[in-house]
């Protein structure tokens, strides 16, 4: 088998969601553990600040250049390479995160077994759904009180609409937790805080007739755990690979993060059933990881992740064949041949330059303006992977000058800032504003933070009478002439140059929908 091949079957690319709280920080601080990346711990940590409000986040921009390049991790783990993609937790930030989710072949998702199902859960699930992205599920803080393990089941698949495969059920939990039982391989992993970091660190049991077990857990847990067993048996799916591969079942662990216990059976069972780099869409044909020709889309763009460099990286999921340092390809939006030099890799502590990347791997490119969310590299065909879109920002703000002599700076950064996806910005056609739309609130102070700090611009962001957006095709040119001359008072150009309608309000969205029928008003923008 070629290198390649084997190199592209080690491959295991997820994300992480959950809800905020819920323990995503924890156990992926864990899961780096058994990666051999212990001193990324504090890294981690400093990361989540970021969800919590604005001055957080902002004192986070200190530690940027650790806490950003952190949010692609890549680790061995036996025979495997992982790449773990992290979503950022704010809801402010979904977009982000949807796009994050085009880039794995799967997600783990953690839930809080006191707080069960909420509300952020829900939505991440949509988004899988989307997909039919396998799922995992990590029910976490099994050391503290929390709602009985079936019922916690019977809410996953009423909710989440996705039948659950236990594949580990605690034995106790809260103060009376004393271990869980692998429904598979029938062992027994005793529950020893301050151990159970690895097998060898660990007491189990090879099953639940080993004498040494009543004698550990009591005899009156181990009936318990044996009619609790029957139950779970009668009232959930066993594991079907097939079924978890198509993204309707979920196998589920049970554990405590914190207490790294129930995290390495979640690991092991990881590595053995989720799927290596899978085929992806173009708008022409489905490009299979086997093929020998490069080719990768870009998810995510982050600005100015080292202060220091000024440096704008464009994080790139390689779908086919072997990436090289140094290659040329191809930059199938501009039609031009560009030298992929001094890409990075994201080694779970550090950045370092990458040698060479196989499907399912994430490279970072150093960007210059020219590379855009969505953006397609190959060897020379024109393909154009399809579902990174560009949603319709819901809060638009017009961004007003402290310095006016400072507008060249306030342009360059409001168009750098809007290449990482978060925001995005506009200028109408009649007017000299620069508008910025956002689907979080937060978004208008995070950039107000950035400006002044990356670009040494201070502005204000004022409300202005914009409720929507939509992005204007139309295939007739002397129609679209037309509206545009019509309507060019509610008329802008995005950051890619795209024509776009600033709908005041809804009622007049639909009242020009309607008066201009052969015009396209599409809610997202798909990167094309
Ligand atoms: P995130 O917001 O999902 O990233 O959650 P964190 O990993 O930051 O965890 C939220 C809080 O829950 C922190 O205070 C953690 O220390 C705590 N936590 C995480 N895992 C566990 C666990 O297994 N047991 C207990 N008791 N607390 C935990």
């Amino acid at each position: 088998m070629s290198d390649h091949l084997t190199q592209m079957r080690r491959r295991r690319t997820f994300a992480i969601i959950s809800h905020p709280d819920a323990g995503k920080t924890t156990l992926t601080e864990k899961l780096l553990l058994f990666g051999g990346a212990i001193q990324m711990a504090g890294s981690v940590k400093g990361r989540k600040a970021a969800r919590h409000a604005t001055s957080d986040w902002m004192a986070l921009e200190k530690e940027r250049g650790i806490s950003v390049t952190s949010s692609v991790m890549q680790f061995p783990y036996e025979d495997c390479i992982v790449n773990l993609l992290d979503t950022p937790g704010h809801a402010d930030f979904g977009e982000d995160t949807y796009r994050v989710l085009t880039a794995v072949d799967s997600a783990l998702m953690v839930i809080d077994c006191a707080k069960g199902v909420e509300e952020r859960t829900i939505k991440l699930m949509e988004v899988c759904r989307l997909r039919d992205t396998p799922i995992m599920s990590f029910i976490n803080k099994l050391d503290r009180e929390g709602r009985s393990p079936i019922e916690l089941l019977d809410e996953v698949e009423s909710v989440l609409k996705i039948q659950c495969a236990p594949i580990t059920w605690p034995i106790g939990m809260g103060s009376r937790l004393k271990g869980v039982y692998h429904l598979i391989s029938g062992e027994v992993h005793l529950y020893e805080p301050g151990r159970n970091f690895t097998r060898q660190d660990s007491t189990i049991f090879a099953s639940l007739d080993d004498p040494g077990l009543a004698e550990r857990i009591g005899a009156d847990m181990l009936r318990e755990l044996r009619d609790e067993l029957e139950l779970v048996e009668g009232a959930s799916h066993p594991f079907d690979l097939d079924e978890y591969l198509a993204g309707r079942l979920a196998p589920v662990f049970f554990g405590s993060a914190v207490n790294n216990f129930g995290v390495q059976p979640l690991l092991d069972f990881f590595v053995a059933h989720a799927p290596a780099p899978q085929a992806r869409a173009t708008t022409t044909r489905q490009v299979q990881p086997e093929e020998e020709k490069m080719s990768g889309f870009v998810f995510k763009i982050q600005a100015n992740m080292d202060p220091m460099h000024r440096d704008r990286v464009a994080f790139m999921r390689i779908c086919s064949g072997r990436f090289e340092a140094g290659m040329k390809s191809f930059h199938v939006r501009s039609g031009k041949e560009m030298k992929l030099a001094n890409a990075l890799t994201f080694m779970a502590s550090d950045r370092e330059i990458v040698a060479e990347a196989y499907p399912g791997d994430v490279i970072g490119i150093h960007n210059h303006g020219t590379i855009s969310i969505g953006d397609t590299f190959s060897e020379g065909e024109a393909l154009s992977f399809t579902g990174i879109p560009n949603f319709a920002p819901e809060l638009f703000r017009r961004a007003r000058l402290k310095d006016p002599l400072k507008m060249k700076q306030l342009q360059k950064g409001l168009a750098q800032l809007s290449e990482e996806g978060a925001t995005q910005f506009f200028k109408p056609l009649m007017s000299n504003d620069l508008i910025l739309g956002a689907v979080g609130v937060l978004q208008f102070d995070v950039v107000a933070y950035r400006l002044k700090d990356e670009y040494g611009v201070e502005c204000v962001f004022e409300p202005i009478t914009v409720s929507t957006a939509r992005w204007i095709h139309c295939r007739d040119a002397r129609k679209l002439e037309e509206f545009r001359d019509k309507n060019a008072t509610n008329l802008a150009i995005d950051a890619a140059g795209e024509l776009v309608y600033l709908a005041p309000s809804r009622v007049n969205l639909q009242l020009t929908q309607e008066r201009w029928p052969d015009v396209q008003f599409a809610a997202t923008r798909e990167h094309a």
